[in-house]
């Protein structure tokens, strides 16, 4: 998608370019990557190598954006992650071989005088090792290098790197241009305000999970309503749908479905409370039967957040998936 088509980053493109050329070489990009934080810091990685940059960011015609479209830049290192082995479950990491490779690309000279630009994205992925790999360089850098390191959650940056990175903050969209760009994408209005409201207001994270795989939408109706039935859940079929589709296919539904089922408790919550959801239809969550016990729920709500939160939390995704869904049952079980 190109930067025209996404206004709020190209609204943020000048004045983050300003910023990154005026003063300091390590940037810590943070937003989130549902709004399109990726795109946002290539688009400005381009428009700091462009030679006539515009305003809403690089010309997409100078020789420099030429090299760059074919991925061939000199003077633009993509420090990102491997696919990850077959042999684990690990969630991929960007490996210290690579992290030190772009140290070495960081002491080379650069081919023009708008200098080098390393893109570390996601700089969440770095292993400790290549984090560590990248602390000197970060402290003595080369005058004309600058390190873009891209986070959506840069708590999980060791404190010494992100100490060394000065901050610049991706806006969200307003709803009406998220709205826009899923409608541009060929989403019908209502379906579109619906993924929306499902996916925190982030329209990227709408497309990807459309694009990624069509089957989830469908599963998540099916699984939200599901949960409205505890006794009636099956925890057996919902792990084998984990297991489905190979490794890259078990990550994104096991996220998927702890994600759901931490939507559809916090929704719980809220109407046992008496305030209305925020999502999800009223009827079935109405419907579905008072947990055995008020604080149980709550537990039981900070142990899927903690599941999720695991960075290889994939590890025997599908027993911890059953164990999760009859736990779930038991909570409604008199
Ligand atoms: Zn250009």
């Amino acid at each position: 998608m190109s930067p025209a088509s996404l206004p709020w980053v190209e609204a943020w493109l000048p004045g983050a370019r300003a910023q990154v050329l005026s003063r300091h070489h390590a940037w810590l990009i943070a937003g989130r990557r549902g709004d399109g934080l990726a795109h946002a810091a290539r688009a400005l990685a381009a428009s700091i190598l462009c030679e006539r940059p515009r305003a809403g960011g690089a010309c997409g015609e100078c020789e420099s954006c030429h090299w760059r479209t074919a991925g061939a830049h000199p003077d633009l290192l993509h420090l990102t992650v491997e696919a990850a082995d077959d042999e684990t479950f690990r969630l991929p990491t960007i490996k210290v071989d690579a992290a030190r490779a772009a140290v070495d690309f960081a002491t080379r000279s650069a081919s023009s005088e708008r200098g080098r630009v390393i893109l570390v994205e996601p700089a969440d992925a770095l292993s400790l090792e290549s984090a560590n790999a990248l602390l000197k360089v970060l402290e003595e850098p080369a005058a004309d290098t600058r390190w873009l390191l891209v986070a959506e959650r840069p708590a999980r940056l060791l404190p010494t790197l992100r100490s060394r990175a000065l901050r610049l903050v991706l806006p969200r969209p307003t709803a009406a241009q998220a709205l826009a760009v899923l409608t541009r994408a060929g989403l019908a209005e209502t379906r579109a305000r619906k993924e929306l409201r499902l996916h925190s207001g982030a329209p990227m994270a709408v497309l990807d999970a459309n694009a990624s795989e069509a089957d989830l939408t469908e599963a998540r109706d099916r699984f939200l309503g599901a949960l409205s039935e505890p006794r009636e859940l099956s925890a057996l079929a919902w792990g084998q749908w984990v297991d489905l589709g190979g490794k890259l296919g078990r990550r994104q539904r096991f996220g998927a479905i702890l994600s759901w089922l931490s939507l559809w408790l916090a929704e719980r919550q809220r109407v046992l409370a008496g305030v209305p959801p925020r999502v999800l239809a009223v009827e079935g969550l109405r419907q579905s039967p008072e947990p055995r016990e008020r604080g149980a729920l709550l537990r039981y709500y900070r142990d899927v957040q903690r599941a999720l939160a695991l960075p290889d939390s994939t590890l025997a995704a599908r027993v911890q998936v059953e164990r999760l869904l009859l736990e779930f049952r038991a909570l409604f079980t008199p």
